[in-house]
């Protein structure tokens, strides 16, 4: 016996691609199959390994177990990976299975199945600030001013739907990362529109900056527009409701009648926030607002944004992928589950001690034992996965 063992199959594996933004790709794309291993050959050679897959993602998303919604791995930083499927194990050749009685085996073992799996991608950005506010106050323009981002600046009622980063360092060394976000519009929370991109987004910065248009430009109320945005919020989470809120009045160089500010910036203060009049078009007030923000920064912890039961438990899906299951389909004995299936494919049902092999496995397994308790007599059929045997004791 000289068959050499089979390659072992790639890996999927998902790696923080700094350059990347969104995940856009994966809009188009939305299988991914790693490259098998190859069969073992004669004269000891093993199989080649299969490459392994790698899935570029950006930094700030988080793999979702499809059934269960529970974290798979949270990526937020360069180089960060996380293997998804993991490649089947190549069969052994058969010179593994020679022994003193047996020194010609007849059979080598089958590789196993590689894994497979549902996961659900999510972005959270990565950001220590994010803008707040309705469309075309003025967020855009306020991101552009402090930061070299370029962002679109339009004077109509549409959002950028990617995020705009800038860093903002307005006191040297201690910079921090801005961003815009597609916009709050209302009904957000209810998931209309960009709402829940938005939210979604928001979720990880640490302060926010809530722009107002108090110029009274649109004909817009400013409070209203105020508490609109953070009823949103609070419907989508009672954490993002606590999130620090820094409040720029902007546009003031619109201004020709105080009294809307004044009122408006009386009102907020004395629900304990801090306001600062801005105008992000000519700079006005701009730095106190960011200088303020960088210290605020300090103070402030990295948001949790979930508990350990959130997190999926590897080791209780293992339990799981070994659990054996049985029932009755009719007359019927059916046996099925994920140890099962690999066992009856990396069996030869021609080879008489690949056979035997099975058998051995099923009986050390319990399942013979629990198809007795479950009535099985000879002649009885039993089902394992899509081959049918019949029963004898
Ligand atoms: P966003 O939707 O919140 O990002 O708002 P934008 O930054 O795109 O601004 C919407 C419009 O308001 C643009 O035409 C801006 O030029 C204008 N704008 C923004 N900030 C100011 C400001 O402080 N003063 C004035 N006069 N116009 C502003
Ligand atoms: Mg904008």
């Amino acid at each position: 016996p000289d068959g050499g063992d089979g390659g072992r199959g790639g890996s999927i594996i998902a790696v923080v691609d700094e350059g990347m933004r969104t995940l856009m790709d994966f809009r188009y794309q939305r299988s991914y199959k790693a490259e098998p291993g190859e069969p073992g050959g004669a004269v000891l050679r093993s199989g080649k390994s299969g490459q392994d897959l790698i899935i570029r993602v950006p930094a700030g998303t988080l793999i979702r177990d499809k059934e269960t919604g529970k974290i798979i791995a949270d990526l937020t930083e360069k180089g960060d990976r996380h293997v998804i499927a993991k490649g089947g194990k190549g069969g052994r050749g058969n010179t593994h299975f020679k022994s003193s009685v047996k020194r010609t085996p007849t059979y080598a073992e089958q590789g196993t199945y590689g894994g497979e799996r549902e996961v659900i991608l999510e972005l959270k950005m990565l950001a220590d600030v994010g803008l707040l506010g309705f469309p075309n106050v003025g967020k855009s323009t306020l991101l552009s001013m402090t930061t070299k981002a370029k962002p679109k600046i339009a004077n109509y009622h549409f959002t950028t739907i990617t995020p705009n980063l800038g860093v903002v360092e307005v006191i040297k060394g201690n910079s921090f990362v801005l961003a815009d976000i597609p916009g709050l519009i209302e009904g957000a929370s209810e998931g209309v529109g960009l709402g829940h991109d938005f939210l979604r987004h928001v979720e990880r910065t640490r302060v926010l900056i809530h722009v107002v248009d108090v110029s009274g430009f649109e004909g817009r109320d400013p409070i209203e527009d105020f508490d609109i945005i953070n009823n949103e919020l609070s419907q989508y989470s009672t954490e993002l409701e606590g999130r620090i809120q820094v409040v720029a009045a902007n546009k003031t160089d619109l201004l020709y009648d105080r009294e809307p500010v004044d009122r408006f910036v009386s009102e907020i203060e004395s629900r304990g926030y801090k306001v600062f009049e801005i105008s992000a078009a000519t700079g006005e007030g701009v730095e106190p607002l960011m200088q303020y923000v960088t210290e605020v920064l300090e103070t402030v912890e990295l948001p949790v944004l979930y508990t350990e039961d959130d997190l999926f438990d590897e080791g209780a899906d293992q339990l799981n992928i070994e659990e054996i299951e049985y029932h009755m389909d009719e007359e019927v004995y059916v046996v099925d589950g994920m140890t099962i299936e690999r066992l009856v494919y990396s069996t030869d049902f021609n080879d008489i001690d690949s056979l035997r092999r099975f058998q051995e496995i099923l009986r050390k397994r319990g399942v013979i034992e629990k198809l007795r308790e479950m009535g099985v007599q000879d002649g009885d059929t039993v089902r394992i996965i899509d081959f049918e045997f019949e029963f004898y004791n």
